[in-house]
């Protein structure tokens, strides 16, 4: 499903030349949950926004089943974006002065589908991320982890079979983060592949996870397959 080879990235700051991302090498299956391991400034970030296509490899190659993602020209980047990659940012990203139903149809807007769809698409997303009782209301009148449920549905109304979440639970108590875990457990159900980049100890011993990146300074210093 995600094919990444010999990924590098470098960015220059302040002129000196940072490797985020350093020769990196790794495959996701159809259906899989893998996790980006490390800690702050290990790169994960930077993978994601690759996979995604928000940026460009500076050497190497990522396909997403037959797409060389990392090839497309922006335009196209971002309508497969749109089509196939649901992304669930470490801070939320929502629209505070925008409602539930209001943030969760955003991606759509691209997609010009007629109405009954949308309602159709948007009801399933708020469903699968349990926030259909908060439908109309404001973002900026819910906790946290509700907005982490809104920016889930978000994440998942384009029916993306690819979902990528970076630190998802980083802003959350444990109490949120179980629900979280919940989620992710449904989302396997529904054959998702989901890449996941956490330093959040929780994760590393769940049944569910199929398998584990270890990233230090940019390099992969273990995998471990489960
Ligand atoms: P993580 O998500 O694991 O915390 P990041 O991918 O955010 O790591 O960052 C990896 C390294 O790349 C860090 O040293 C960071 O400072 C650097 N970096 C990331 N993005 C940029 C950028 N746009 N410009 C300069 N340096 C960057
Ligand atoms: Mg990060």
């Amino acid at each position: 499903m995600v094919k990444i080879n010999a990924l590098t990235k470098t960015f220059l700051y302040n002129q000196e030349l940072i490797t985020a991302v350093d020769n990196i090498s790794f495959e996701v299956n159809k259906n899989e949950l893998v996790l980006l391991k490390g800690k702050s400034g290990s790169g994960k970030s930077t993978i994601l926004s690759l996979i995604a296509a928000l940026s460009k490899p500076t050497k190497g190659t990522i396909f997403i089943n037959n797409t060389q993602i990392s090839k497309l020209p922006d335009s196209f980047a971002s309508e497969f974006r749109n089509k196939h990659i649901g992304f669930i940012f470490q801070k939320f990203n929502l629209i505070n002065d925008l409602d539930v139903k209001e943030n969760v149809l955003l991606p759509l807007i691209p997609q010009n589908l007629d109405k009954n769809l949308i309602e159709q698409k948007i009801s399933k997303a708020l469903n699968l991320a349990k926030i259909s009782h908060k439908k109309n209301q404001l973002i900026k009148k819910l906790s946290g982890g509700e907005q982490q449920r809104v920016a889930i549905a978000r994440a998942l109304v384009t029916e993306p079979s690819l979902i990528l979440a970076d630190e998802p639970t980083a802003n959350l108590d444990p109490n949120l983060t179980k629900n979280f875990i919940e989620i992710l457990k449904d989302l396997k159900k529904l054959n998702k592949t989901i890449i996941l980049a956490t330093h959040d100890e929780v994760f590393f011993d769940l049944d569910i996870v199929d398998k584990i990146v270890e990233l230090e300074y940019g390099k992969i210093i273990n995998v471990i397959k489960s």
